[in-house]
């Protein structure tokens, strides 16, 4: 199953970014590198302290929410308020702006700390597309984030895309899957729980993880398409890893289904958060002996074997080009490629 699109995950209790970030900065350090040796894909680096204490205050997240300092970003139905003014970026609004709107329905859920400014996500899916244009219009429209993503300063581009997901999977679980009743939300929007006395289960925002591969033999590396994809596009291996199956298993398993290659080795390299829907994307190197494929055709339109040089030369129009590059799909080559 190919993919680049994905589910959220619970986070580790107690620790905000900050906090964590600093303790990978001093073991970078102590391991004699100057920064974390984070790859900076698009989508990640959100950098808010997420503050997860603080969040499970509800006297401090109200007060947060009538703070006229604390800021929000807006979402309708998977689209993320954009504005189109110098350059393309976020509208951040002032939390009282939204006050109408949010008393309207559109219930607030929190981001994290920027500093000692609160950022919040509110979804407006609610209203009409006129109501939600015009909305919108005072301040930009409502655009699909994958469009414009890469032309955005990269922060910002991650807490947008960081507030998509979270709403995503907020209006995907509006009742208990145990027992069918209605939930709320709870902890700032980072919990739902179930309002049946009985049942009281709390269900976690959760990401759906995905192997994404290069595959080489050292000297070509395999990519493929997908019928679906558009013209011209090239990429490498994905698909969602199955339960009871490592990273690993998921990788060999994926190569083999779509192309019919048996890989001998597989290296983790990173991963990007790909909240479109709800996936994080875990990036892998594999190598296999050169061979012919078999493909799956009702997965993969076709697949070769490119050296770098072919892929150097890379028209990027209809007849072939290489992944959108805000993907870790197009790092993973990129870092081949520059490798020889
Ligand atoms: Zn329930």
């Amino acid at each position: 199953m190919a993919v680049q699109g994905g589910r959220c995950h619970r986070r580790a209790q107690g620790s905000g970014r900050a906090p964590r970030f600093a303790r990978i900065q001093r073991l970078c350090q102590a391991r004699g590198h100057d920064k974390p040796s984070f790859p900076g894909h698009f989508y990640s680096g959100v950098g808010l302290d997420r503050a997860d204490a603080l969040r499970r205050d509800e006297a401090w997240v109200v007060a947060r929410q009538r703070d006229p300092e604390s800021r929000v970003v807006l979402v309708w139905r998977n689209r993320n308020l954009i504005c189109r003014a110098a350059e393309i970026d976020a509208v951040w609004l002032r939390i009282g702006e939204t006050a109408v709107l949010i008393n309207g329905g559109a219930e607030p859920v929190f981001l994290g700390r920027d500093g000692e400014t609160a950022v919040f996500a509110a979804d407006l899916s609610h209203l009409p597309e006129a109501e939600a244009e015009t909305l919108a219009a005072a301040h930009g429209a409502f655009e699909d984030l994958r469009a414009v993503g890469p032309l955005m300063p990269r922060r910002n581009g991650a807490i947008l895309a960081y507030a998509r997901g979270l709403l995503y999977w907020h209006r995907r679980h509006r009742f208990c899957g145990i027992c069918g009743s209605p939930t709320v939300s709870a902890q700032a929007g980072h919990v739902r729980r179930c309002t049946n006395a009985d049942c009281g289960t709390e269900h976690f925002p959760r990401t759906d993880p995905a192997v994404i591969m290069l595959v080489h033999d050292g000297e070509r590396c395999v990519l493929g398409r997908q019928k679906i994809w558009p013209p011209g596009m090239h990429s490498t291996l994905a698909g969602f890893v199955e339960p009871g199956e490592s990273l690993e298993e998921a990788v060999a398993r994926e190569v083999y289904e779509e192309v019919g290659l048996t890989v001998s080795t597989v290296t983790y390299e990173s991963s990007q958060p790909w909240p479109f829907p709800s996936s994080i994307m875990l990036g892998f190197r594999a190598t296999c002996a050169h061979a012919p494929m078999r493909f799956a055709t009702d997965e993969i339109e076709s697949a070769a074997w490119f050296t770098r040089a072919a892929l150097r030369a890379s028209p990027e129009d209809e007849s072939f080009r290489l992944p959108r590059r805000d993907s870790i799909a197009r790092r993973l080559i990129e870092d081949w490629l520059a490798e020889g």
